[in-house]
């Protein structure tokens, strides 16, 4: 990775760069982190002489050669230090970043999406989370529906917080991206999907759009959990978080198996926040409170809670997963305590 003296290399520099990587058959990408750009090799990247000459041309502080899967993603790489924002809130930064929302959206009952959005403004929640299109087992299960995008585009512009909509495909991606959708969410089944990952990296680079890549539920290892999330950055988009989801086989009696206590192993490897969703992990409202604060325990930065105002009402998973409102305030007030007392314990 080679990176500038200054934030961004001039028309110039970058041509002459270009021209030192093309003599050896390799190319650079550019990605625009918030305050400072850094430039991917791509290609076969052993050649010293290749880094020597770009190392000692005067307007570059360093060429970064790090052995690792995931040069991008890794805790050494030069974007360690890049601040993951969202609707202009860093994420990880002083409390834990929550994002909240019914599973689906109900394009037939828009006024139970916005009280629950207002209601969990109230919570206190960073962000609105609320499923448009729906990766769905059972193919003659309800699928989505592209009203319901104009439903979470209002709660948005109602409340002023930044919305979280699963991407599955093209067409979705391109909507979303029309629509400026702060949070563009890869759920567990296309985790491993690297087409539509690169796809996503490549058209949200340079945007204002995050990505919050869920875990593969099949027991992606964290490298390849990590290395999944490369895909998006290398394409240019390093505002990416990791979403620990639970795996499968089950753990009897939960949805899926419990995974926060992957979060450590995640952040001693990457400098991706992480942000645990328990509601698809245990898949019980009653063990959601539970499975959070030992996600925020364990060092997790944020999570994706499903709620909904009246949960039987909800479709998709909110009957069975979905918190109140009211259980968001209590959950976010005891999560806040538990961030505390983990800083308390580090220092
Ligand atoms: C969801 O967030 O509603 C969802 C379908 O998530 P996952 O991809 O983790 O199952
Ligand atoms: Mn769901």
């Amino acid at each position: 990775m080679i990176i500038p003296k200054a934030s961004k290399l001039d028309a110039t520099q970058l041509k002459e760069v270009e021209n030192i990587v093309d003599e050896f058959d390799c190319s650079i990408l550019e990605i625009q982190g918030r305050k400072q750009c850094v430039y991917a090799l791509l290609g076969d990247e052993t050649h010293a002489v290749m880094f020597k000459r770009i190392a000692g041309l005067s307007y570059i502080r360093k060429v970064d050669a790090i052995e690792s899967p995931y040069k991008l993603m890794d805790r050494r790489s030069a974007l360690s230090e890049h601040q993951v924002e969202v609707g202009g809130t860093k994420v990880g930064i002083d409390k834990p970043f929550i994002i909240g929302g019914p599973c689906t959206i109900d394009p037939n009952s828009p006024s139970l999406y916005l009280e629950t959005a207002h209601a969990l403004k109230d919570a206190g929640v960073n962000a609105l989370r609320g499923g448009v299109w729906k990766p769905r087992t059972n193919p003659y299960s309800y699928q989505g529906d592209n009203k319901a995008i104009e439903i979470i585009l209002r709660a948005r512009e109602e409340t002023g917080l930044p919305i979280d909509i699963e991407v599955m495909d093209s067409d979705n991606l391109t909507l979303a991206l029309d629509a400026k959708v702060n949070i563009l969410q890869v759920g567990t089944r296309n985790a491993l999907n690297y087409s539509l990952l690169k796809e996503i990296g490549k058209n949200s680079a340079g945007t204002e759009s995050s990505v919050l890549l869920k875990r593969g539920r099949h027991v992606a290892s964290p490298n390849e959990f990590i290395a999944a999330a490369e895909y998006l950055v290398a394409a240019g988009n390093p505002n990416v978080m990791l979403c620990p989801r639970g795996t499968t086989p089950p753990l009897d009696g939960y949805r899926n198996h419990p995974d926060e206590s992957i979060t450590p192993l995640l952040k001693s490897r990457s400098w991706a926040p992480v942000v645990v969703d328990p509601s698809h992990s245990v898949g019980h409202a009653e063990y959601i409170l539970a499975c959070s604060l030992s996600a925020i325990a364990y060092g997790a930065d944020g999570l994706c809670i499903e709620s909904h105002i009246d949960p039987a009402k909800g479709i998709g998973d909110d009957p069975k997963q979905a918190i109140t409102p009211s259980q968001m305030k209590e959950l976010i007030l005891s999560c806040q305590d538990m961030w505390k007392h983990r800083y308390q314990v580090a220092d």
